[in-house]
């Protein structure tokens, strides 16, 4: 199991200088210094955590709605503040502008970057992740670490650079410590990430595990079960082709399922081409 470890700077190797007493917190497995005081977070998050309750306006939280753009199709669970906000951006310069201003958020303290977009925002297909890691946090761009590389590999099998995919993520900020997105979360900022697909509008959609699966489908049978057919995206009036992989970070802890992996993409590059 891999566990992350987090670290308040403490007096306790105040002899070491800086360089030495990181490289000692290194060694021993920990890998994220937050502040220099203890966060209790019991004290921040004094509501349970559904949906209608992220907000920390002054604001009473509206509920959430269970949007049903079609009775027969999926009901994508979201906020309807977000929704109402993303709603109002009419490019993609705008959506992004309006999104590093949302400060209703907790991780937006955590995080060092926004992580929106990257790529040809004019391509053909747009590709969606569940949120940004460390190296994202730090560069502000999506899937630029160890699940980047082997992104890009991937792409590159099917003839695609980032020059000619557009790639983002459900969650623009990350999650410390790379912990799973809680539902609150992800229904706070799905409405984002609609408006981004809208705005983008491609051809075809390429969810890379559960988390972009469940957001944007509302399918929760799994990655294993979801992945390797086409579905239909429905927001409003508009429909996409989408399809469903494993997520990068998954095939390096998981290289079995490369191949399975591996087929998807040829699947998505003849939709593409056809
Ligand atoms: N994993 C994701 O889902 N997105 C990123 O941008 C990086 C890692």
């Amino acid at each position: 199991m891999n566990l992350r470890k987090y670290v308040t700077l403490t007096p306790m190797t105040e002899k070491l200088p800086p360089l030495e007493t990181l490289q000692w917190y290194q060694a021993a497995g920990i890998d994220e210094t937050i502040a220099e005081e203890p966060v209790n977070r019991f004290e921040t998050i004094a509501e349970p955590i559904i949906a209608a309750s992220v907000s920390i306006s002054e604001e009473k939280p509206k509920p959430t709605i269970l949007f049903q753009p079609d009775a027969s199709q999926q009901a994508p669970v979201f906020n309807a503040r977000t929704d109402d906000l993303a709603s109002k951006a009419q490019n993609l310069d705008e959506l992004r502008q309006m999104m590093q201003d949302f400060d209703e958020c907790p991780l937006k303290a955590t995080a060092t970057n926004m992580v929106f977009g990257t790529g040809n925002p004019e391509a053909d297909i747009m590709i969606i992740g569940e949120a940004p890691g460390a190296e994202e946090d730090k560069q502000g761009l999506p899937f630029v670490g160890a699940s980047g590389r082997l992104l890009d590999l991937m792409l590159k099998s099917i003839g695609r650079n980032r020059t000619d995919v557009y790639i983002s993520n459900i969650l623009p900020w990350r999650p410390p410590g790379n912990r799973k997105p809680s539902e609150a979360e992800v229904a706070l900022f799905t409405p984002f990430i609609r408006r981004h697909i809208a705005l983008v509008n491609p051809k075809v959609l390429l969810l890379l595990g559960g988390s972009a699966v469940s957001a944007l489908l509302q399918i929760n049978q799994g990655i294993t079960r979801s992945r390797g057919k086409w579905m239909s995206y429905m927001d409003k009036d508009l429909t996409i082709d989408a399809f469903a992989s494993f997520h990068p970070a998954f095939l390096l802890r998981t290289p079995a399922q490369k191949k399975a992996s591996w087929r998807d993409f040829l699947t998505v590059k003849q939709r593409l081409n056809g």
